[in-house]
């Protein structure tokens, strides 16, 4: 009876143990078979948590936020009056008829820069119909548009004009208008560009009756 009581107890150790050796043995196994799942699902939240750095990175990248503005003017063009375009005076016969010097260029870049930042125009702030601005040297609203933009903590990056003429020729006078241009606005001169166009003998400008001018200027804010 003591001899079976025992070989009971060893019988019952030896089961419980094969048993916790099995239940050992299962969980070994279901975390052998588990790791590449557990990897590839780490793996996959550590991709999207660099994917999300890297587009939180890229929205404040430091990038500066771009802003456009267009410009256009046009003067008719009178026998005995000044012709100035770009802040300089040219031989010519003909100039502009306008309330100020009538500086077509000078106007449409000033309209571009109101334009991206989003003053109004020139006409908001140069009003024809106030006399301190008759004969004006448009130079002046350019100097001033500058000291809205910084206002503004705007920089200016680039301007790109074109000027349309069916004379005199403009293209020798562009350096020196550029310099002019470049000091008004307190920008390098290679940050303004010119062009100069006919209108092929078409309409008023091709006529020589008038001289229009585009503009686009880009912006930066800071
Ligand atoms: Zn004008």
């Amino acid at each position: 009876m003591f001899v079976g009581r025992h070989a009971l107890e060893a019988s019952l150790f030896q089961r419980n143990g094969r048993r916790k050796q099995t239940q050992t043995g299962d969980w070994v196994l279901i975390l052998v078979n588990a790791a590449p799942l557990v990897l590839l699902v780490g793996f996959c939240l550590f991709v999207m948590s660099r994917m999300r750095k890297g587009f939180t990175r890229f929205e404040n990248s430091g990038s500066p936020l771009l802003r456009t503005g267009i410009g256009y003017d046009l003067h008719r063009l009178e026998y005995g009056r000044k012709l100035v375009v770009g802040g300089i005076e040219l031989p010519f016969d003909k100039g502009p008829v306008g309330h100020s010097d009538g500086d077509v260029l000078a106007h449409a870049i000033c309209d571009a820069l109101l334009g991206a930042a989003g003053l109004g125009d020139i006409g908001t702030h140069f009003p024809d119909t106030d006399a301190k601005w008759a004969g004006a040297n448009s130079l002046r609203f350019l100097e001033y548009t500058r000291k809205l933009l910084d206002e503004k903590h705007l920089t200016i990056q680039y301007v790109d004009a074109v000027v349309i003429t069916e004379k005199p020729k403009l293209g020798p006078h562009f350096p020196k208008m550029r310099e002019v241009l470049a000091g008004a606005l307190g920008i390098p001169i290679d940050h303004i560009h010119l062009k100069a166009k006919t209108n092929e003998g078409v309409d008023a400008v091709g006529h020589g009756e008038a001289i229009a001018a585009h503009v686009v200027a880009t912006l930066s804010e800071r």
